[in-house]
């Protein structure tokens, strides 16, 4: 049999793949396009971000997805506790798995694994080979990504049912007054009814290794310190994230690597939280309206992110600074300054959008932790 050929085809239905499948099939309604993901599309996540991390342009690719929305959070940290105002989102991965399947006939959406793939052809693990005018890989990061200098953010997170009421309003997508020994650490609760609540036990590390066990224990000893009686435990998900505290983009992607890339793939993630759907949705909407979707795609996508990589030396300098600065039973003081400044700044710097008074503001004054290592942090190569 010749290869099938096909218009367009996206390695990896994560987030940037299930996006760009919206995006691009919603602009582009004539173009044959092919999902190659071997599991579940989405896979098993919570994402949740700001209202403001999305462009208005973009909101309508999101909007459909969004299963929980509140008017407002809370951070929480030894020596500071405050409300902010800022809408919160959250999708779950269901959501984009139906919404992709509605967008794609089920012919469109192979169940296979690409072995290999370049500008033009993707071979998959069953023998088979596919041909196509562009590609795009979303196949997401490896555990050890190169040319990048990682410290980690690990979390498991549960849904839990609190039949007597857990009392949250809003979520709190900081808590950080509890135990500090492994900084920075702090727990995410976010409510999704009166009686059910998603709770997530993170903290930043200097080691990938993730023990989930022992995160639920300590989500058991949070539930129990807020009086709650849990009857049940729903989802669960866990993850360890990549912290970019320096890198160079080259090695990450080569030039001579013209297979284009979205996604953490192309290093779309913010360096500091690791949040990606900023970026992801971004990316979408770049992909439909102005990308070229041939076998150009790889060098205006490398461009791209190469430009979101420049963008992010300040992060990767933050980055250093909570990890090399500060021991971590210190490093909440960090974020505790961080979450002094006005709220305008605070939702420009996790939409990845920082002024360069922005971050004058955010290092001004006497540092929180040690000038010395501080000021040794700096001077690092980005
Ligand atoms: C549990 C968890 C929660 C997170 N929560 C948030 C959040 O709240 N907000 C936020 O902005 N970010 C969040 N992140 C970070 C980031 O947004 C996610 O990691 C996001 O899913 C990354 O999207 P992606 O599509 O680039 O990669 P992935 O979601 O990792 O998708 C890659 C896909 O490629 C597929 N694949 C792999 N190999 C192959 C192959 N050989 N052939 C074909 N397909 C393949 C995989 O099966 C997978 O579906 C979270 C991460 C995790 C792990």
């Amino acid at each position: 049999m010749p290869p099938a050929h096909h218009d367009f085809i996206i390695l990896g239905g994560g987030l940037a793949g299930g996006l760009a499948v919206l995006a691009l099939t919603k602009a582009r309604p004539d173009l044959d396009v092919v999902l190659v993901e071997p599991t579940a599309i989405g896979g098993n996540h919570l994402w949740s971000f700001f209202d403001s991390d999305v462009a208005p342009n973009d909101a309508a690719l999101v909007e459909p997805l969004i299963g929980h929305r509140w008017a407002g959070y809370e951070v929480r940290f030894p020596a500071h506790r405050r409300r902010l105002s800022q809408h919160y989102r959250t999708i779950e991965s269901e959501r984009l798995d139906q919404a992709v399947r509605a967008a794609l006939p089920p012919d469109r959406i192979l169940a296979a694994h690409a072995v290999d793939a370049s500008a033009s052809s993707v071979p998959l693990d069953s023998g088979e080979t596919l041909l196509a005018g562009g590609v795009l890989d979303t196949r997401g990061l490896s555990a050890a990504p190169t040319g990048l200098s990682c410290g980690w953010q690990k979390f498991c997170g549960q849904t839990l049912t609190v039949p007597a009421g857990h009392g949250l309003e809003r979520p709190i997508v900081m808590d950080a007054a509890v135990d500090q020994t492994e900084g920075y650490r702090f727990v995410y609760s976010l409510p999704f009814s009166p009686t059910e609540v998603f709770v997530e036990d993170t903290y930043y590390s200097n080691t990938p290794d993730l023990v989930p066990a022992l995160l639920a224990r300590r989500i058991a000893a949070y539930a129990e310190a807020q009086g709650w009686q849990v009857t049940d435990i729903a989802r669960q998900e866990s993850g360890v994230l990549p912290v970019v505290m320096a890198g160079d983009f080259d090695i990450f992607w080569p030039a001579s690597d013209h297979l284009a890339r979205g996604g953490v793939r192309a290093g779309l993630f913010h360096p500091l939280t690791s949040y990606s759907l900023p970026d992801a949705v971004r990316f979408a909407g770049w992909l439909a309206r102005d990308a070229p979707l041939d076998a150009s795609l790889g060098v205006a996508a490398r461009d791209l992110a190469q430009r979101h990589w420049q963008r992010g030396r300040f992060d990767r300098l933050l980055a250093r600074m909570l990890f090399r600065a500060a021991d971590p039973p210190q490093r909440y003081r960090i974020l505790e300054h961080f979450y002094r400044l006005p709220e305008p700044l605070i939702g420009r710097f996790y939409a990845g959008q920082s002024t360069l008074g922005d971050r004058v503001r955010i290092l001004a004054g006497k540092p929180p932790v040690s000038i010395r290592r501080a000021a040794a942090a700096m001077m690092e190569k980005m």
